[in-house]
């Protein structure tokens, strides 16, 4: 019988057949047929330590049996004040107040709902957002009318509201991104600039200076526009820093986290404000309040994985392991250069990236499909955007097994190059 499971980003009827897998541990997955798939995506961008890590297993299973669930309006639990606490400690300053919730879409849908409230509650007419062009914040109808669109988007258009957006800064044309966000941040209607620090991850790994990302920031500053960074997919070590904002230094207003939240484990999220964003829905009047809130905000089983993931953090050498996790990918990326059928070969932190064959990123390219296959043929979990191959990994991968997707790069750009 076939399976009543309708999967995500899954065409049906090109791709009737799912891999099932029934355990993983560190990098690697184990299949129902007994094969080992090693995860080069650190299953979609959430595993950082690895799988299964003992210590945040252990957390779950000691929280499930104490305290599984309880409203969180009106109602607090010692595993999201730890979380908070411990987790303020390792953000840019300025950042005071933790706001729950359970995927990074419903975090930045919570980032926007913020800067609008705090204009409106302090009489202001901003309200206008500006992202980047190419830039992806969720699968929600709120966070698709902010990202690119395309045809992932089209059939929901009806729904989607309107944003302003600012070029790429493309290597070379940085400047023209600055002048249009000088342009849209002098508009006195404009709330925030909602924005991938450094990565635009879904929209095909593409990376940008540290440098222009410090000057968006201050024209933001500049013009009391709000600065949204969405880290769902940046933070927690990808780039190479625990944030990418971390990089330029930059201190965001209103900062997004989720995927490496609980090291991959549970879902959760969090969206992280200054305090004047707290301060103006600060009121007697009921009117004011932040009307916001999932079912499962801050979970405690999820808040103790967090809070295991932050002991790591703290005590296990992570920032070693990524570093040498970066070094391989930087390797990596020397050796994969001028190879013929690889183009736009780039490295930042943890992430490799190439296009294989000609033609651009194209996420539609039938390439992807057949990449996606040929990967998978070897035991590798990689899933290409269009042309673009990328490799994002757990922080446990070896150097060998991180060698062994860069050979299985250079095969597939003789064969589809
Ligand atoms: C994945 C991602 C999201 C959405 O997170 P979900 O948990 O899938 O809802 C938002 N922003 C960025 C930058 C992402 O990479």
């Amino acid at each position: 019988m076939t399976s009543p499971i309708w999967h995500p980003f899954t065409q049906h009827a090109l791709f009737p057949a799912m891999r099932p897998v029934v355990s993983a541990e560190g990098a690697w997955l184990l299949d129902g047929d007994g094969r080992q798939v090693f995860d080069a995506i650190s299953s979609w961008w959430v595993v950082t330590h690895g799988h299964c890590h003992p210590r945040i297993v252990q957390a779950i299973r000691d929280q499930a049996g104490r305290l599984d669930q309880v409203i969180f309006a009106g109602h607090t639990h010692e595993p999201a004040r730890e979380f908070a606490d411990g987790l303020l400690k390792m953000v840019p300053a300025g950042l005071s107040r933790v706001f729950f919730s359970d995927s990074g879409s419903t975090s930045v849908e919570v980032a926007l709902k913020m800067a609008l409230g705090h204009f409106r509650h302090l009489g202001s007419p901003r309200h206008r957002v500006v992202v980047m062009q190419g830039s992806y914040h969720g699968d929600t109808v709120g966070t698709m009318s902010a990202g690119e669109r395309g045809s992932f988007t089209q059939p929901y258009e009806p729904l989607l509201f309107g944003v302003d957006r600012i070029p790429f800064p493309e290597p070379g044309a940085e400047q023209a991104t600055l002048d249009s966000l000088e342009r849209f941040a002098r508009d006195p209607t404009t709330a925030a600039l909602l924005i991938e620090p450094l990565v635009l991850g879904a929209g095909g790994m593409r990376f940008y200076q540290p440098a222009i990302l410090a000057e968006m920031a201050a024209i933001c500053a500049r013009h009391g526009v709000l600065l949204i960074a969405d880290e769902v997919m940046t933070g927690w070590g990808r780039t190479g820093r625990f944030l990418a904002c971390d990089h330029a230094c930059v201190a965001p207003d209103i900062l997004c986290l989720s995927k490496g939240i609980t090291g991959g484990h549970l879902p959760l999220a969090v969206t992280l404000c200054r305090e004047e964003i707290f301060q103006s829905h600060w009121s007697t009047d009921r009117s004011r309040t932040f009307f916001h809130s999932s079912s499962y905000t801050a979970n405690p089983i999820a808040c103790a994985a967090a809070c295991a993931n932050l002991q790591i953090w703290r005590e296990e050498p992570v920032q070693a392991r990524i570093d040498a996790v970066a070094a391989e990918q930087a390797e990596g990326a020397i050796r994969l250069e001028g190879y013929p059928g690889l183009t736009s070969v780039r490295c930042m932190g943890t992430i490799l990236a190439a296009e294989i064959g000609a033609g651009g990123a194209d996420y539609m390219a039938d390439t992807g499909p057949a990449l996606m296959r040929f990967f998978a043929e070897r035991d590798l979990l990689i899933r290409p955007l269009g042309r673009t191959v990328y490799l994002l990994p757990p922080y446990c991968s070896t150097g060998a097994e991180l060698r062994a997707c860069h050979d299985a790069m250079i095969e597939a750009a003789d064969v589809f190059g």
